[in-house]
C-alpha cells in the first residue's frame, strides 16, 4: 500500500527528499521539483482569485510540456479535479469533455488556445483560461529546430498567462487535504470502441499505482524516465508523472512525439527507462535517424494500452537491446492491473500464438468469467474482470455506465482472454469486436498477430464485414513497411496457410495508413465504417 493518502501527500514527500534535483527536462531546459512547486503554488493562487476551489474540474489541453505538470499540480492543490485533454481532438472534442465534465478552468498552450480552445469555450462553464508558453520542434526542410511558442500579446478578459502567474506571489488557501476516496482525475476513456467515458480516478487509485509501478519497473531515485506516453493518457499520468513523484526521478519531455527528436533527446539525457505505446517503441526502432549506442542507457521499456504481436516485442527488443514488457490496464484502473514480474519474461500461449500480459499485480484480484457469469477454467476463453485498489469507483455523472461496469465489486474490463495453469493471464481481444462468421467466433488479434509475422508486414488490422452467406466475414487492412511488397493474394495464402480456415483473411487490402487514436491505438471501428 502507499503510504501517501494523496498525490498531494506524495507530492510534499518529493519536495522534502529532493528539492533540487531535476524533475522536468523540456528540450534544454530543466526545472527542479522546487521550482515546479513554487509556479504550481503561483498558478494555483491565480486560480483561486479567479474562483477556482474544492472539486472544482480544471481541464488541462497541452501536449507534453512543463506546464501540463504544473497545471495538474496547481490543480491539486486547490482540491480541484483535473480533465486531461487530448491535444489532437478539435474543437468539437473539446467541447464534449468540457461540457461532460463541467469543466470551471482550462488550461493550455499558445497555439491550442488560438486554433481549438477559443471557439470551444463559448457556451462552456469555463470561468478562467490559463495560456502558457512552452517550446516545440519545428521541421524546417530536413532540419528539426526548436523554438518558444509565446503567448498572444492581445487577451480577453477571463484569459490570464502562465508567466504572469508565476512571477507574482498570491493568497493561497489552505490546503484542502484531500483524501483517498476524492477524485483526482478525470480520465477520459480512449474512445476506441465508442464515445469516451469520464473513469474517475481517486488519489488513492493514483499513488496505489505509482508504488506499483515503482515494483513494476524497479526504478531507482534520479533514473531519468522517458516520456514517450502522452501525458494526458493514463500511462503518462501514472508510469511518467507518477512514478517520477514518487521515485524522485526527472521526466523527459519534448512536446509531442518525434523519432528525430526522441532520439536526440534520448543522446542527452540518457534515460533508464522509456514506457510509452508499441507503436512509437516502434517508430524509434525503425527510424533512419537512428546511430549505433542510441539506446545504451535503456536498461527496461514498457509498452501498455494495446497488444504486442510477439514478432515484434522480439525484434524491438533486438533493436533497444532491453526487454519490452508488456503493461495491461485502461483508463479505469489507473493504469496496471497486469504485468510481467520483474526479472521474469511472459511466456507466449502456444495454442493461439498470444503474448502474455503478466500477471495481476500485488493487492489485485482478477478472473476470467464466462457467459454464465462462472469462472473460466485455465484456457478458457472469458471476461476479465478485476478488483483492486487502482480500480475506479465509477464514470462521472454517468451512473448506468458505472452500474453496467460491475459486478460483485469486480470491473468489467470488455476484454476477452484466458490464464493458463501457471497464473499467466493472455488478452485474446475486446468483446466487441469479436467477429461471427457462420457462427464461428473469429478474435481479430490472433489472425493480425499472423499477418505480422509476414516479413511485409508493417501494421495489420482485421474486422468483421458484412457477408451475405456467412453472416459475417473477416477482412484485413494491412500497411507494408517501406520498400517490402507484397500482393493482397499472396497474404490472404499466407494467413491461410498459418490459421484455421474459417479464420483467415477473406478481404484483405494493402492502405499506405491506418486510422489511429492519439495513443497510437489502430482504429478497427473506424475500418469497419
Ligand atoms: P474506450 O473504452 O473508449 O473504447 P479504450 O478502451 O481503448 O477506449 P483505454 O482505457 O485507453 O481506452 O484503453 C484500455 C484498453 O486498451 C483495454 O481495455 C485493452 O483493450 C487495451 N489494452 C491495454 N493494455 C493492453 C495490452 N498490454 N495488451 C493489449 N491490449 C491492451
Ligand atoms: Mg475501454
Amino acid at each position: 500500500r502507499s503510504p501517501f493518502a494523496s498525490v498531494r501527500e506524495m507530492w510534499r514527500s518529493a519536495i522534502e527528499a529532493a528539492p533540487d534535483s531535476p524533475f522536468i527536462h523540456s528540450f534544454e531546459r530543466t526545472l527542479t521539483f522546487a521550482e515546479v512547486d513554487e509556479r504550481a503554488d503561483r498558478l494555483a493562487a491565480a486560480l483561486h482569485r479567479s474562483g477556482i476551489g474544492p472539486d472544482d474540474r480544471v481541464a488541462v489541453y497541452a501536449q507534453n510540456d512543463p506546464l501540463f505538470v504544473i497545471g495538474l499540480l496547481a490543480t491539486w492543490r486547490l482540491g480541484g479535479i483535473v480533465v486531461p485533454v487530448n491535444p489532437m481532438n478539435t474543437a468539437r472534442e473539446l467541447r464534449y469533455h468540457l461540457a461532460d465534465s463541467e469543466a470551471r478552468a482550462l488550461i493550455t498552450i499558445p497555439g491550442l488556445y488560438d486554433t481549438v480552445a477559443r471557439d470551444a469555450l463559448d457556451g462552456s462553464a469555463v470561468q478562467v483560461t490559463v495560456v502558457g508558453e512552452h517550446q516545440r520542434w519545428v521541421q524546417e526542410n530536413s532540419a528539426i529546430r526548436i523554438e518558444t511558442v509565446p503567448v498572444p500579446t492581445e487577451l480577453p478578459a477571463g484569459v490570464i498567462t502562465a508567466e504572469a502567474a508565476y512571477s507574482s506571489p498570491g493568497e493561497l488557501p489552505a490546503e484542502p487535504g484531500s483524501g483517498a476516496a476524492d477524485t483526482a482525475v478525470l480520465t477520459y476513456t480512449s474512445g476506441t470502441t465508442g464515445r469516451p467515458k469520464g473513469a474517475m480516478n481517486t488519489h488513492g487509485n493514483l499513488v496505489f499505482n505509482a508504488e506499483s509501478y515503482i515494483e513494476i519497473t524497479g526504478l531507482q531515485t534520479g533514473q531519468p524516465i522517458l516520456g514517450i506516453a502522452p501525458l494526458f493518457h493514463i500511462t503518462g499520468m501514472v508510469g511518467h508523472i507518477m512514478l517520477a513523484v514518487r521515485a524522485h526521478c526527472p521526466i523527459v519531455l519534448s512536446h509531442r512525439f518525434n523519432a528525430e527528436v526522441m532520439l536526440e533527446t534520448i543522446r542527452r539525457r540518457k534515460p533508464v527507462l522509456a514506457v510509452g505505446a508499441i507503436t512509437a517503441l516502434m517508430a524509434l526502432a525503425d527510424s533512419p535517424a537512428r546511430r549505433d549506442g542510441d539506446f545504451d542507457s535503456l536498461e527496461s521499456v514498457f509498452s501498455g494500452g494495446a497488444p504486442i504481436a510477439p514478432a515484434l516485442g522480439d525484434r524491438l527488443e533486438r533493436v533497444l537491446g532491453a526487454y519490452v514488457h508488456n503493461v495491461y490496464g485502461m483508463s479505469e484502473t489507473a493504469s496496471p492491473t497486469h504485468a510481467v514480474p520483474r526479472g521474469e519474461r511472459a511466456p507466449v500461449d502456444p495454442a493461439s500464438g498470444a503474448l502474455s500480459i503478466g500477471k495481476p499485480i500485488y493487492n489485485t484480484t482478477c478472473r476470467v468469467v464466462a457467459e454464465t457469469g462462472e469462472d473460466c477454467r485455465p484456457g478458457e476463453y472469458g471476461e476479465i474482470l478485476s478488483r483492486g485498489p487502482q480500480i475506479t469507483p465509477g464514470y462521472w455523472h454517468n451512473p448506468e455506465a458505472t452500474a453496467q461496469a460491475f459486478v460483485d465489486g469486480f470491473l468489467r474490463t470488455g476484454d476477452v482472454g484466458f490464464v493458463d495453469e501457471q497464473g499467466w493471464y493472455y488478452l485474446v481481444d475486446r468483446k466487441k469486436d469479436m467477429i461471427n462468421a457462420s457462427g464461428y467466433k473469429v478474435w481479430p488479434r490472433e489472425v493480425e498477430d499472423v499477418l505480422y509475422s509476414h516479413p511485409a508486414v508493417s501494421e495489420a488490422a482485421v474486422v468483421g464485414v458484412a457477408d451475405a452467406y456467412r453472416g459475417e466475414t473477416v477482412k484485413a487492412f494491412v500497411t507494408l513497411k517501406t520498400g517490402a511488397q507484397a500482393t493482397e493474394d499472396e497474404l490472404r495464402d499466407y494467413c491461410k496457410a498459418n490459421r484455421a480456415a474459417y479464420k483467415y483473411p477473406r478481404q484483405i487490402e494493402v492502405l499506405d495508413e491506418l486510422p489511429k487514436t492519439a495513443t497510437g491505438k489502430i482504429l478497427r471501428r473506424v475500418l469497419r465504417d
